[in-house]
């Protein structure tokens, strides 16, 4: 994951880069973070990747996301991808060393400001995942996270057995079915997930409970 700690990196030379490869990355990163204290990041989580910080599968999420605590941002980052902070080795060791926190219960997470609705889509890469959508005036974020949320469910190989179709978007406010909701608009559904948005973390436990 590339978030705060990783993009420390941006703070040693090439050779040194080449070096923290070598040694496995997630150590280095951990150890950079605690002699190199950060007190304030600012993530552009406007349009991420599933998968790779050099992108191919870019997802919009039109977020940024400040914060004080780099291991704090890193474990909320987390979370909008459809991981568990501890899954993430070099936030582990971060917060091991007193770097900051990964837990996400004692976050003070204030929102301003919200994009409009409408813009969830996804790439022509991803239409794989997005065939199990039926999305109508779905923000960002909540699109976004339910692709994060189905891309994990893929690596698990579990992809197939995910339900659907997932409904999502404003323009499921209001209406009822039997199916699957995700996101407080689309909370008439028999299924449904609520969260405004619901985070890729909690989309792919709902994801796992229903497979
Ligand atoms: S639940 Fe919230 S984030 Fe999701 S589509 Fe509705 S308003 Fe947008």
């Amino acid at each position: 994951m590339t978030c705060a700690l990783k993009n420390l990196k941006g703070c040693i030379p090439d050779q040194e880069k080449r070096r923290f490869h070598a040694l496995g990355l997630h150590r280095p990163i951990a150890l950079l973070a605690s002699v190199l204290p950060t007190h304030l990041t600012l993530v552009d989580a406007l349009c991420g990747d599933l998968d790779f910080e050099e992108g191919g599968t870019p997802v919009r999420l039109d977020r940024l996301l400040l914060g004080g605590d780099p291991v704090l941002v890193d474990s909320y980052g987390a979370s909008l991808m459809g991981f568990a902070p501890a899954q993430i080795e070099h936030l582990r060791l971060a917060a091991s060393l007193g770097v900051g926190s990964m837990d996400l219960a004692a976050l003070d997470l204030r929102e301003i400001g919200r994009p409009p609705a409408g813009m969830g889509s996804a790439p022509s890469s991803l239409a794989r995942l997005a065939a199990r959508v039926e999305a109508r005036a779905a923000c960002s974020a909540c699109y976004g996270g339910l692709l994060h949320a189905m891309r994990r469910l893929e690596e698990e190989a579990a992809l197939d057995r995910a339900p659907g179709p997932l409904h999502v978007g404003q323009g499921f406010q209001g209406v009822s079915g039997d199916g699957y909701g995700i996101g407080t608009c689309a909370r008439g559904f028999l299924r449904h997930l609520d969260g405004c948005p619901p985070s890729a973390a909690c989309i792919l436990e709902f994801l796992r409970k229903h497979a």
